[in-house]
């Protein structure tokens, strides 16, 4: 390892000494004995480009300073079980979940450890040998908000896998193999934005993905006076899976009625000529589509440059578009919305949007650092008055991807 590696080596395990602490004690009290390995994955929050991984956009995510640890061990003796069998065990659900491990496109298991299930067949299709383990688990990305806990679970285990098999995949290709895994063995058909995040997040790097060429531009984030804030509204609405098919099947109808192959290619030109032959529904997608491939690539562009009221005008944009064209957003997320453009840049803020798959979830803000504190406050307090629910929040720093933690 480098010096500078080692370093932030240290100062990862230091920032998250209580949960490698959690897990290795829970590992002992469950199996017995210490781990070997511990690996942690990253879940992320993308700042711009939301819908559009799935429709040959741009997206601009980061990972964020919450992450997945996995404390693992394989079981290597006589004793171990014919067929090998895995066991994992989350401290936050407090759910030990055991499958035999073998060769299969569909889960045996129907909890969470569905998740874990697919990894692990990923790594089996790829000949593989996995090897009986035992592992735990711990997170502090909160599940469900939109902030990819399910890419970060995912990616752990992979992470794990590779430590135990000896096997090291090609980092694009774990990212695909755990997104496989999320649409076969979670039913989730997303597209590569949690995965990708997750694999390559560097410290303070935005990543710029190009959906269709699954390239990314690094883009630096170093500003130490702006910050990102991710509030979760803490609702979410359940009917959010069925629209979210929903809205894909309508991506790729419009598609299809515009006459082309890839979103890339359709200018709003093409949608005005289309539009007699789209339903207004498919209209609005489309609509979202084409305008949030443009700004995604505007805002990287405003990054680079360190222009921030640039950057916030275009979330801004982004989350009426969400709100009103592909109709993703709810009405806990406006409010968080609204209320951060009530404060506006003499407030601190620069521009705030839903992120994530809507209906609930969490926003992303970029604010001045110097004045966090008061538009946590002031956001919180209006938040709850206004919808009796309490926000929860926290700031970030890109943060370092998915990695092997020594000791
Ligand atoms: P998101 O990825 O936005 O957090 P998802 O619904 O895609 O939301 O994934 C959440 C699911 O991932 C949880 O319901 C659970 O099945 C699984 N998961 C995430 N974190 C954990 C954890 N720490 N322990 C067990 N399962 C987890
Ligand atoms: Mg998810």
């Amino acid at each position: 390892m480098t010096d500078i590696a080692e370093k932030h080596s240290n100062r990862w395990i230091e920032r998250h000494n209580d949960l490698l602490t959690q897990v290795k004690q829970e590992f002992r009290s469950q199996f017995g004995q210490a781990p070997s390995i511990l690996a942690a994955a990253p879940g992320r929050v993308n700042l711009i480009g939301e819908h559009i991984d799935y429709n040959d956009g741009f997206v601009l995510p980061m990972a964020i300073e919450r992450y997945v640890v996995i404390a693992a061990a394989p079981l290597t003796d006589s004793s171990t079980a014919n067929p090998p069998t895995a066991k994992a065990y989350s401290i936050d659900l407090q759910d030990l979940t055991e499958f035999s491990i073998g060769s299969r496109s569909k889960p045996t298991v129907d909890t969470w450890g569905r998740y874990v299930e697919g990894v692990v067949a990923g790594f089996l299709d790829r000949g593989v040998n996995v090897p009986s383990f035992n592992s735990v688990i711990a997170s502090n990305v909160p599940t469900g908000s939109g902030l990819s806990s399910s890419a970060a679970l995912e990616i752990a285990t992979a992470t794990m896998l590779e430590s135990i098999t000896g096997h090291w995949l090609p980092p694009a290709e774990k990212a695909l193999l755990c997104q496989q895994a999320e649409h076969q063995f979670a039913g989730v058909p997303c597209g590569i934005m949690d995965q990708f995040s997750s694999v390559f997040g560097k410290l303070n790097q935005l990543m710029l993905l190009d959906c269709v060429s699954q390239s990314i531009e690094p883009v630096a984030f170093k500003a130490d006076e702006v910050s990102i804030l991710i509030i979760n509204s803490n609702v979410k609405h359940e009917l959010s899976e069925g629209e979210y098919a929903q809205r894909r099947g309508q991506c790729e109808q419009a598609l299809r009625q515009i006459n082309k192959t890839s979103w890339r290619e359709v200018m709003l030109d093409d949608l005005e000529s289309a539009k007699g032959s789209l339903t207004s529904t498919q209209y609005g997608c489309a609509q979202h589509v084409i305008t949030e491939i443009e700004r995604t690539q505007q805002a990287a562009e405003a990054f680079k440059e360190c222009n921030w009221s640039r950057v916030g005008e275009l979330m801004h944009k982004s989350h009426t578009s969400l709100q009103k064209d592909y109709k993703v957003s709810c009405d806990e997320l406006d409010i968080l919305v609204e209320l951060a453009g009530e404060l506006g840049t003499s407030g601190g803020v620069y521009g705030s949007r839903m992120t994530g798959g809507g209906f609930g979830g969490c926003t992303v803000t970029l604010v001045k650092t110097a004045q966090i504190d008061a538009i946590k406050k002031f956001i919180h307090h209006h938040y709850q008055a206004r919808t009796g629910i309490q926000a929860t929040s926290f700031a970030s720093r890109p943060a370092q991807g998915a990695h092997l933690i020594q000791g």
